[in-house]
């Protein structure tokens, strides 16, 4: 066997997971194609002892702390198969060849699908944004707004006055109930039915969003809530069981990040509905350590198949 350990996905989720493993002396390699889901942003938010470092920078600190491992190997590949071997597993690499390993922790995140309006997707991560607590803080209280989807917008347009004065855009997707209409009165949100039809602003930034009748409303913010879809197809080619979330399937596990795939660990955004950078390092940490005892205490993987 090549590696005690292959771990795919190199960001948040799997180089916290790929850290308890190095700490513990196992061999580990780390598959890794360099497109964690926060890029599109300037700066990242809220993880402790990091607050407004650039995602670039973060995933370097952490590449370099690991790299002090001896045990821990990188490759910038993608793995694009994964199969079950005797006692193990053997991931493919898009460039030819496999590698082998006893265990998988799978940490590749999920892609975003943004909505269909023109000047929107230009401005994600910077002015249009999914998360209030990772952006909305340096938009300085000037208006929001909710560009609905899903009924989800009832809940961002409800937390997001504490940010600043928020309109909820219906846009056809979601209409809310008298009961949601007066809470979000009691918030101080408006809510506004008529279609947006574009973004104004030099880009990326944010001015402004026009609606189909002409008017324009004023805007330093637009949350949206993307959908999501893991960013491999690794977890179904190994079998391993799904859960729909509210924007989008992820991997279930238990609480120690485990798939319902023996051998098979799972953290991040990928196995999460709740998307943020330390709570996917904390599952990372978990599974690492789950994928360790696993290694110790369940020598015969074949047999608990
Ligand atoms: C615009 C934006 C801004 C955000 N800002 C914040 C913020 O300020 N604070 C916060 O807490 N959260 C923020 N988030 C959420 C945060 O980005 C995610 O929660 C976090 O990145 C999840 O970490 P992860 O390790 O699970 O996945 P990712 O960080 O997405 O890392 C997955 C890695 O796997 C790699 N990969 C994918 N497929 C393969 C494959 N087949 N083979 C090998 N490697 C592969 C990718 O290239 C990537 O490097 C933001 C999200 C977005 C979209």
């Amino acid at each position: 066997m090549d590696h005690d350990v292959i771990v795919i996905g190199g960001n948040f989720a799997g180089l916290s997971a790929a850290m308890q493993l190095a700490r513990a002396r196992r061999t580990v390699l780390v598959l890794d194609t360099n497109a964690p889901r926060n890029r599109f942003a300037a700066t990242s938010h809220g993880f402790p002892g990091q607050d407004g470092q650039g995602p670039a920078e973060l995933g370097a600190a952490l590449r370099a702390e690991l790299a002090a491992y001896p045990t821990v190997a990188f490759a910038s590949e993608a793995a694009v198969a994964a199969r079950r071997e005797g006692g193990g597993f053997v991931v493919s690499l898009a460039t030819g060849g496999g590698v082998a390993a006893r265990r998988l922790v799978l940490a590749y995140g999920v892609r975003d699908t943004l909505p269909e309006l023109p000047g929107l997707a230009e401005r994600w991560g910077v002015s249009v944004l999914h998360c209030p607590y990772c952006h909305g803080y340096e938009l300085d209280r000037q208006p929001v707004g909710v560009l609905a989807r899903t009924e989800m917008a009832f809940h961002q347009a409800m937390l997001l006055p504490d940010w600043g004065p928020t309109t909820l855009f219906t846009q056809g997707a979601f209409v809310p109930t008298e009961d949601q209409r007066r809470a979000l009165v009691s918030r101080g949100a408006t809510v506004e039915t008529t279609h947006v039809t574009s973004l104004i602003g030099p880009l990326p930034k944010l001015e402004a969003v026009r609606l189909t009748d002409g008017r324009t409303i004023p805007l330093s913010g637009l949350f949206v809530a993307p959908l999501t879809l893991p960013s491999s197809d690794l977890a179904n080619q190994l079998g391993c069981a799904m859960r729909d979330g509210p924007t989008g399937p992820y991997l279930e596990v238990d609480a120690m990040q485990a798939t319902t795939v023996p051998g098979v660990f799972a953290a991040g955004d990928l196995a999460s509905p709740m998307p943020n950078a330390t709570l996917a390092t904390a599952a990372g940490v978990l599974a690492g350590g789950a994928a360790h005892r696993s290694l110790v205490f369940d020598r015969d993987l074949a047999a608990a198949a």
